[in-house]
């Protein structure tokens, strides 16, 4: 058995199971290689604390899972699966006696589902939480409301070997802190002198040929050369191996998808040097025996979220300076060591502080299902360590919806959604899956799913002659742009993944055998869930119909003929890349939207990888969200009243007719809409009718016993629509008379009786008619000449009496000289001081 007992870790063995006796949450701070993950478990485990039930330790990497297990187990000398057994994604090594159970993030949330209260689990060890995965925010926070609520016996523990441990305190407050210093030695750091150029020479290049001029300098200890991903990685080990001697060192890669074999073999120690190129997954989470010599690209592969493709992709970034400060840890733990970086140090200035938490880098979709599903209501409710933009939730709760996942209205979980979960798929993916079995297409579908994962298969850059041959050897298939990815496939996969075929053909002959892989891993999982995985019915409609399924918010119709101008889904605008082979189909579904920036600064968006649909698909597939509505409204000239057919995908038009069969009253209520908001003339509405709907007015108030209604604004619209009725366009409304219409508003008693008791003409004492004005506000106006009023005594009236006039006296000229209620006043104080101007101005009247 290793010797073990002298990790710095053992400094507070004591006080973690003190601290674990007295209260539920713990920190740990230790340095990388202290014996934070593989002793803490065991201390747990001796300690007596997992008599009752398991802990499990949540890893951010597989690989991680894998070798922390097998450490573990070799340290207990046990077997992996028995008392220590790890899970992660696609595998699961456990048993009914496993105490002791890695795991990676994604799989525990997803098991809380079933086992919401976690019931056999003693303790949760949350393991390298200074990465902030979502995953492990997310089952902290939900751990955290789980150990409040049902379980105060459950025992959280939070490791990392840098924490921003006051934040992070009072967070899980109530909650001690232990910390271990451990041991390093020192690590002089070297940056390269000029930026290397990265057209001439690939990062691999540079990396191998600093690694060998190092390796000459320095004559001992083991060299790790960090790199992105297991690409670059193959490609330095490839270098490395061609040029230093077997004898005297032995390289090793190490990266997730490599066979178990050969990580194991990485770790291992040997009496050779070693050269151990990796992925992050040597910065904190695994330590190997050691190593002197820290060879590092500055670049890692981060899970981010993908706008063009619309899910979480990995894209290769510069890491921090919190990063590059932890490799260069990795070459002093047994002796002083070297750490070279392969950039410059001007460069190295402009680099972050730190990595941002993932909750801020990716779509949130999945997680949320994963919440929701666990019972959370309140999405906002959850106890964040650090709350997610409101705007990514909201894209997050807006995908869902599309994919059917939760209901439209409550935002709750389907039973589409559940099922979707029993998938470690992105939301789109897993929806995607199951239309597969609907439709019996579940291997092709998984082979499609597993084919879009990566980078894609097909080469982008590839010269004239390889374009010619893999189109004359794939064919165009005018309904998918997929047919030509799953015949390239084909074609690698016949051919045995061969590099020189494939690079013939244009495809990236790794990314093919990988794709392979894991849609047999895919596979599995269908299968274990219950899809049916036996028939495989293609004829190009299943696969599209499932695409659909997953991308129905990127569904895009062809605008016209003469261009590529699409209209998409949720008011949005693009255009079909020329690139694509889905050139004739009116109706499509793109998988990549891309923004592009112009020349001028203008942004336009391209759609590409995409595949035919047919109009029928979508009320097959989503029958509440197709729409067929008539509408009557105006014409494109916007003069004239039809009738609009139209059908829609939710907001998206996918036709739009007019027709002539409009009826009487929607046309006669659209024309009357327009006349009130003064876009339509009516020039029979003038003054004159304004009068007579005063008088009218005034009539209704003063004899309420001829029940007349009173005309506001809704008789007016009334008045309008009655009279329109018949008509289609705004030049008849032009040559319309409103009279008859008004007329009728007054049966013949009521207009006789009006007609008698508010007359338009009133016959003045002395024989002369008078006009006679009805204001809206009731009052009424008389208007005559001074000499027609010479033998008016006292009030005038209407009415019957009910109405006095208000009297407007006019001149010879008919203008008017006073508005007044009381004429004997007038003639009395005003007229003596007018008459002799007026006499003297129009001698020919008479001036009494
Ligand atoms: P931490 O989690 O604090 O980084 P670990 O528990 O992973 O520390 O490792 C503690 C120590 O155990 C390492 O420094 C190393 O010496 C030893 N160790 C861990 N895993 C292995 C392994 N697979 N092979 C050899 N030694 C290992
Ligand atoms: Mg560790």
């Amino acid at each position: 058995m290793p010797e073990v007992k002298r990790l710095p870790i053992y400094e507070i063995e004591k006080s973690l199971l003190e601290a674990l006796q007295q209260g539920g949450r713990v920190i740990i701070q230790a340095p990388t290689g202290s014996g934070k993950s593989t002793q803490i478990p065991q201390v747990l485990y001796r300690g007596g604390f997992l008599v009752k039930g398991e802990v499990v330790i949540l890893q951010p990497r597989r690989l991680a899972a894998r070798l922390l297990a097998k450490r573990v187990a070799a340290e207990l000398a046990v077997k992996v699966g028995g008392l220590v057994g790890y899970q992660v994604r696609f595998e699961s090594h456990i048993s009914p006696e496993t105490r002791i159970r890695f795991v990676t993030e994604g799989v525990l949330l997803r098991q809380m589902l079933d086992d919401y209260l976690l019931k056999r689990v003693s303790v949760l060890i949350f393991d390298e939480f200074h990465e902030r995965h979502l995953y492990g925010d997310i089952t902290l926070g939900r751990a955290l409301q789980i150990q409040q609520e049902h379980r105060p016996d459950l025992k959280i523990v939070v490791m990392s070997a840098t924490l921003e441990a006051e934040k992070l305190q009072s967070y899980l407050a109530p909650c001690q802190v232990l910390q271990s210093e451990g041991r390093t030695y020192p690590v002089e750091v070297a940056y390269l002198t000029r930026s290397p150029e990265r057209k001439k020479s690939e990062i691999w290049d540079i990396a191998a040929l600093e690694t060998i001029r190092l390796l000459e300098r320095h004559t001992i200890g083991n060299a790790l050369i960090f790199m992105p991903g297991g690409y670059e990685i193959v490609r330095t080990v490839e270098l490395l191996k061609a040029r230093l001697s077997s004898k005297e060192f032995e390289v090793c890669p190490l990266y997730g998808e490599l066979p178990p074999e050969e990580q194991d073999r990485a770790i291992e120690q040997t009496k050779r040097r070693k050269v151990i190129v990796s992925t992050n997954v040597a910065e904190t989470s695994l330590t190997i025996e050691g190593v002197q010599l820290v060879i590092d690209s500055g670049l890692v592969r981060m899970a981010r979220f993908d706008p063009n493709r619309g899910i979480n992709a990995l894209t290769i970034e510069k890491i921090s300076h919190t990063s590059a400060e932890q490799r260069r840890g990795r070459a002093g733990r047994t002796a002083p060591g070297h750490c070279l970086r392969l950039w410059t140090e001007r460069d190295h200035e402009f680099r972050q502080e730190k990595e941002l938490p993932e909750i801020y880098r990716i779509d949130l979709s999945e997680v949320i299902l994963a919440l929701k599903a666990s019972g959370l209501k309140e999405v906002s409710l959850f106890p964040w360590l650090d709350a997610p933009l409101d705007e990514s939730l909201e894209n997050a709760e807006k995908l869902l919806r599309d994919l059917g996942a939760v209901h439209y209205q409550n935002g709750e979980i389907t039973e589409v959604g559940r099922r979707m979960l029993a998938f470690p798929l992105h939301p789109r993916y897993a929806r995607m899956m199951l239309a597969a079995d609907h439709y019996g297409c579940v291997p092709s579908m998984a082979l499609m799913i597993a084919l879009v994962q990566g980078r894609g298969i097909l080469l982008r850059r590839v010269d004239k002659e390889t374009e010619q041959r893999r189109d004359d050897v794939l064919g165009i298939d005018s309904h998918s742009d997929f047919t030509r990815v799953l015949s390239a496939w084909k074609h690698a996969k016949e051919a045995g993944y061969s590099i020189d075929v494939c690079r013939g053909l244009g495809i990236h002959a790794q990314a093919a055998r990988q794709a392979g892989k894991l849609a047999g891993q895919f596979l599995t999982i269908a299968k274990k869930r219950g899809l049916s995985t036996e028939v495989d019915l293609v004829d190009g409609n299943e696969l599209g119909k499932c695409l659909l399924s997953g991308f129905s918010n990127q569904l895009a119709k062809r605008m016209d003929k003469g261009t590529l101008r699409c209209a998409i889904v949720h008011g949005r605008r693009g255009n079909l890349a020329r690139t694509s082979a889905v050139q004739k189909s009116p109706l499509l579904v793109a998988t990549e939207v891309s923004e592009i920036e112009g020349k001028k600064g203008e942004v336009s968006t391209i759609l590409s990888m995409c595949s035919q649909v047919e109009e029928s698909w979508l009320r097959e597939l989503f029958p509440e969200e197709f729409k067929e509505e008539s509408i009557t409204s105006l014409d494109s000239s916007g003069k004239r009243v039809v009738d609009r057919r139209r059908r829609l995908f939710r907001d998206l038009v996918l036709e739009d007719k007019e027709s002539e069969g409009v009826s009487d009253d929607g046309a006669a209520e659209i024309l009357a809409d327009q006349i009130v908001n003064g876009r339509c003339k009516l020039p029979a509405w003038d003054e004159s009718v304004e009068q007579w709907i005063n008088r009218v007015n005034c009539f209704s108030s003063l004899f309420p016993e001829f029940a007349i209604s009173s005309i506001a604004g809704e008789e007016r619209r009334f008045l309008l629509r009655q009279a329109c009725l018949g008509l289609r366009s705004f030049k008849e409304v032009k040559r319309l008379d409103m009279w008859p219409t008004l007329k009728s508003w007054l049966g013949p008693e009521q207009a006789a009786a009006m007609e008698e008791y508010l007359p338009e003409r009133y016959i003045l004492p002395g024989g002369g008619k008078a006009k006679v004005r009805y204001l809206e506000d009731g009052v009424a106006i008389l208007s005559a000449r001074i000499q027609e009023l010479y033998d008016v005594k006292g009030m005038l009236s209407v009415a019957d009496g009910r109405l006095n006039l208000k009297i407007e006296i006019l001149a010879p000229n008919q203008r008017p000289i006073q508005l007044t209620d009381d004429l004997e006043s007038f003639w009395q104080k005003t007229y003596p001081e007018i008459k002799p101007a007026l006499a003297g101005r129009y001698p020919k009247h008479e001036w009494r």
